[in-house]
Order: structure tokens, then C-alpha cells, then sequence
């Protein structure tokens, strides 16, 4: 997973950690990102709610 900084973990949907960091204009954005390493998959949410829902949707290409 992307080394980020600033990243606060709030919660984990299966294997989708979701967190929440500062951008460079000092925005907290939502971040969900995989745990699996063979993944790697993440992405930036401007709310909690749409990062909890990627998680829930994510289907890691590795299985
Ligand atoms: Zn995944």
C-alpha cells in the first residue's frame, strides 16, 4: 500500500482500510485504500460515506 502521510486510520471494510488525510491545500479528503499488497489499489473521496461505499464495492483483481 502507498506510504501517505498524514494518514489516520478510522475504520477497515474487509480488506479496504479507509483513513483520512490532508491534501496540499490543507482539504481533509477520505482515502480507501487495499491492504493487499497485491492489489494496491486506493483512491481519494471527498466524503466518508463515498470512501466507505468504494470499499464495499472493491473487488481486488487478486482473489
Ligand atoms: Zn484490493
Amino acid at each position: 500500500m502507498p506510504a501517505r502521510d498524514f494518514f489516520h486510520s478510522v475504520m477497515r471494510i474487509g480488506p479496504v482500510q479507509i483513513g483520512t488525510h490532508r491534501d496540499r491545500r490543507g482539504r481533509t479528503k477520505h482515502a480507501a485504500v487495499c491492504t493487499n499488497d497485491r492489489c494496491g489499489w486506493s483512491a481519494d473521496y471527498s466524503s466518508q460515506s463515498a470512501a466507505q461505499l468504494a470499499a464495499r464495492t472493491h473487488r481486488c483483481r487478486v482473489s
